[in-house]
Order: structure tokens, then sequence, then C-alpha cells
């Protein structure tokens, strides 16, 4: 107990106490936080998809149809019609063979990455991937190497060094906190000349980025030359749950292997019927991506030019570098006095001195927003002394 408490103290003395900020109001660009009126730019919910009509009205239809539970894992009971449409429609997305949904994108990771790799394999994984990767990682038993952030020089030592053992190179598509794309080319290019496989996490890519918006791969125009993309239905397409996209076999290895898909209870009906419509508005609706990523563009360079260190990135994440973890908190916590939220993000998620607000736009704030709360970062940066 006495150990518990010592950390606790000491996280909190270091201005990394993390505690839960209480939505009441749904998920658009303006909600209600802790009973409060705030201007939301810290959502996941790229496309503004979470308040979509649409995607209520095909959750209640299915909840009519099938109940509100699935009742089961996929293996036994769980698995509906519905689970093989979505699954079938997320292959055609991502234009691979099959895909296998989780229950979350984490999950999808973690099975994932110890069905497929044990230890005689070799790991490659960018320094800055997400935590489900790590954790992937960490679990399958595999000699992890981890390279330099999206440095193929150091990428190509490694790989080289590990020369003749069965491997993977593992990357974010697009990194969750500080957006920038991965080079998948090369990394591509490294793969094939080294008979490695290569996996893609998607998350913050899947129904934002490419001419259809299914992500990095297509972004760069190597849909068929990634062997397994890994999506989320949580964050562009407002839902929740996770996927794996791949060649027939694989999906049908992870089926039986990946015990974070086999052992869990199915995602209810009604939240798979949330995917199927968000998938439909995302290909009906491109006009939606393409709006969002101009006026994240916009944003970016006008922060840059009123002096802030924002991370240069090609999506709508906008890392607001502040540097020292409780200025940051400080930051957030003015910006919530004004009406607007934007979190501070510190270690560990991000490398220490490195602490950041991670604005994230949607395709639905209007630019009376964003001229808003960019006034408001003006002035609370010169009061804090970030930018003069
Ligand atoms: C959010 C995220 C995940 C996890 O997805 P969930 O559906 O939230 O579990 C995995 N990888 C990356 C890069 C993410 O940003």
């Amino acid at each position: 107990m006495e150990r518990i408490t010592a950390a606790l103290q000491e996280i909190k003395e270091k201005g990394l106490y993390r505690e839960f900020k209480y939505l009441s109001a749904a998920q658009g660009p303006h909600t209600v936080i802790d009973g409060k009126k705030v201007i939301l730019m810290a959502s996941n919910s790229y496309l503004g998809l979470c308040v979509d009509k649409r995607l209520k009205e095909a959750a209640i239809a299915a909840i009519n149809r099938y109940g509100v539970g699935s009742g089961g894992s996929r293996l036994t009971t769980g698995s509906y019609e519905l689970h093989r449409e979505l699954e079938k429609k997320l292959a055609q997305f991502k234009g691979m063979e099959g895909a296998l949904v989780f229950n979350t994108g984490y999950m999808a990771n973690l099975g994932a990455i110890t069905g497929l790799t044990d230890k005689d394999w070799v790991i490659f994984s960018d320094e800055l991937n997400h935590a489900s990767i790590i954790d992937g990682c960490r679990l399958s038993r595999a000699r992890t190497i981890v390279y330099k952030h999206c440095d193929m020089g150091d990428l190509a030592k490694k790989v080289k060094e590990y020369k003749g053992y069965p491997g993977i190179i593992v990357t974010d598509g697009v990194f969750s906190m500080d957006g920038d794309i991965a080079p998948l080319p090369e990394i591509v290019e490294i793969a094939a000349k080294n008979n490695l496989l290569t996996m893609v996490d998607d998350a913050h890519a899947t129904g934002i980025l490419g001419k259809t918006g299914s992500g990095t791969p297509e972004y760069f125009g190597l849909k068929d030359k990634i062997d397994i993309q890994m999506g989320t239905l949580s964050k562009a397409l407002a839902g929740e749950g996770g996927f794996i996209a791949g060649k027939q076999y694989l999906i049908d290895f992870l089926r039986n292997k990946a015990r974070s898909f086999i052992y869990t209870t199915a995602l209810s009906p009604g939240i798979i019927a949330v995917a199927l419509k968000a998938l439909e508005i995302i290909e009906k609706e491109p006009e939606k991506r393409k709006g969002l990523l101009i006026k994240a563009q916009w944003l970016q360079n006008r922060l840059q030019k009123i002096g802030f260190q924002v991370l240069t990135s090609q999506t709508p994440i906008i890392p607001i570098i502040i540097g020292d973890a409780e200025k940051a908190v400080e930051f957030s916590k003015q910006l919530l006095e004004e009406g607007i939220f934007i979190p501070a993000i510190r270690p560990p998620t991000v490398p220490q001195g490195t602490s950041r607000l991670r604005l994230t736009l949607m395709a639905t704030h209007s630019l009376e927003d964003i001229n808003h709360v960019l006034t408001k970062i003006q002035e609370i940066g010169k009061k804090l002394k970030i930018i003069s």
C-alpha cells in the first residue's frame, strides 16, 4: 500500500496525474464537459460521424432486428450475418482478400502480432508506434528491434543485422501523437529486399487518407504491397472495434490463433451496423475528408506563422509542442476556462520534454469555431510566454 501511495504521489508531483473529463452531451464540434459548453478539438471522430443521424438510425434498426448484445464469442454464438457483411466490405475497402473484426483496435494489434509471431521471429518496430503494437510485441516473445522514428537508414541497418530470421516490419500509418505519415514506399522496399512481412496500423488514416479514404497504403499507391493492414472502427468510422485485413490464409490463421479474437464476446449488432453505414458514407461523401484536410492544413500554417512549434502533418492531428508537462497542462486548463477543450499529452504517452497540446479537427468544425480557437490559443500562448 505504501509503495502505491508513494508512486501515486510521485505521479502527481511530476504533473503526470490523469483524471477523467466527463461529457454530458454528444461528441460533436461542440459538447458539454463537466457541465460546461465547449468547442471540442480533441475527438478522433474526424468526420464528425459520432452524431450523424444515419449512423444512429442504422444502430437502432440493427438493435430492433437482432437485439442489444451479441451473446457469445465469434466462434460460438456471436457471429451475425452483419459481421460477415462488414468483414467483406472492410476487405474490399482496404483492397485485401479478407478481413477479421476485433473488439477494439488495441485487441486487433495484440491478436495479430502475438498470433503471427513467436520466439523465432524478429519484429522491427518504429519507436513511436502505438502502445497496442508495443504490447503486442512484448506479449509475442519475439525479438523486438526498435528503430528510430521513420529513420530508414536505421531500419535498413538493423534489418541487415538480423538477416535470415523470419521477420516483420510494423509501423503506424499515421502516428497518433505527431500526426506524421510513415515512409511506406521505403519500408516496402526494405521488406521486399529482405523477405520480411509488412504491417501498417492505420487507426488514424482509415476513412481519411487516400483517394477512397482507405488509408496510407492507398495514399502512397501501395494498396497491394502491404501484407497486413490494421484499422479501427473507432475513429473516423465513429463507433468501436478494430480489424485486420490481409490475404485470406492469413485471416483464416488469425481466426484460429489470435487469442484477443477468440476469447471475448463479439461486438454487438448495433455497433457493427454503425461501421457498415460509416463505410457507405465515406465512400459516397469524399468531400468530407477533403474539406477536413484543407482546414487542418490552414490551421497548422496559421499556428506556425503565429510562432508556435507545430509538428508538420498531412492529417487532422495538429500537435502544438509546449515542452514542459505542467505548462502544457496549464495551457489546456486555461483553454477549458475559455470554453475550448484541447488536451495536454504528457509522458509516458510522448517522450520527455515534448509535452504538447494535441488538437484534432473534425469535418464539422466551422470556420468560426476554428478562428475563435486560433485567437484564444494565441492569447494564452502569449500569457504563458510560449510565443512572443
Ligand atoms: C487508437 C489507436 C489504436 C487503438 O484503437 P482502439 O480502437 O481505440 O482500441 C491503435 N493504434 C493506433 C495508432 C491508435 O491511434
